[in-house]
């Protein structure tokens, strides 16, 4: 008898905060016009740079990631081998995994400010960066599709952080958008230990609706995503984009990695 009075009231609390967070977002924006000053020095912006929310100088600085890396899932390495031993050990079911940035600085910042709603703006240069990125690797994906937010997080928002990302970078490379992890059922995974994400990310998906099978199968797909850590989350939307549906080759594509 308790726990649907229980969810009742947590849905009610969701639904107020995704209504404030839209007031809050509406009143900053009024005050604060997007892209008006760097987001990292506060300086005032040309029309040039206003395109990235940062200044030339600033923009200049970004944490790009210029270490050995693991040539699977991205991670730092130390010794002579170019793939990390996770992935060596149990290799991960995307093809490989790119990331532009390490995960600090004005970046951690961009993509914190972006998901917290205060600069929903941001989206856009986010979907900037990527593009440019995704333009300079010579992947030729067929589709992008993102890793989609567990429910209570797009209420509390107020919006579905990767899918506005991905419909902007669609417009910056000509890819379609597909929606084939739409409609999974996901858990919260932020309060999990590494440990805990690894061992309940089996099995966390579940495919709850149909969809256009062709739209994937046999194809070269892009999946996006904020923020790589362990890679395991988008190895999951790997697998399923690859057992379930057919895709030929999964490419993940994140603004930073951890
Ligand atoms: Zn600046
Ligand atoms: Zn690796």
């Amino acid at each position: 008898m308790g726990k649907p009075e229980k969810n009742k009231a947590a849905v009610r609390k969701l639904t107020f905060a995704a209504f404030w967070n839209g007031i809050r977002e509406n009143l900053f924006s009024a005050f604060f016009p997007e892209a008006y000053v760097c987001l990292d020095c506060g300086k005032e912006l040309t029309d040039k740079e206003r395109g990235f929310s940062l200044c030339d100088s600033c923009r200049s600085s970004l944490p790009y990631i210029t270490v050995t890396r693991c040539r699977f899932c991205g991670e730092v390495l130390e010794g002579k081998y170019d793939v990390c031993a996770r992935c060596q050990s149990c290799p991960p079911r995307y093809d490989k995994a790119f990331s532009p940035f390490s995960y600090e600085g004005v970046i951690r910042k961009i993509i914190l400010s972006y998901k917290d709603g205060n600069a929903n703006y941001l989206y856009q240069n986010i979907a900037r960066l990527l593009a440019g990125y995704y333009n300079s690797l010579n992947l030729s994906c067929d589709a992008v599709c993102y890793v989609p937010s567990p429910r209570d997080r797009i209420l509390r928002r107020g919006f579905e952080h990767n899918r506005k990302v991905a419909k902007e970078f669609a417009k910056w490379t000509g890819l379609p958008v597909i929606y084939p992890l739409e409609a999974l059922k996901r858990p919260d995974q932020t309060k999990k230990t590494r440990e805990e994400r690894l061992k309940n990310i089996q099995g966390a998906f579940v495919r709850k609706q149909e969809f256009p099978r062709e739209q994937a199968q046999g194809k070269k797909l892009l999946l996006i995503d904020d923020v790589m850590t362990t890679g395991a989350t988008v190895n999951e939307c790997a697998k399923l984009l690859k057992d379930h549906l057919g895709a030929a080759e999964v490419f993940v594509l994140t603004l930073a990695r951890s």
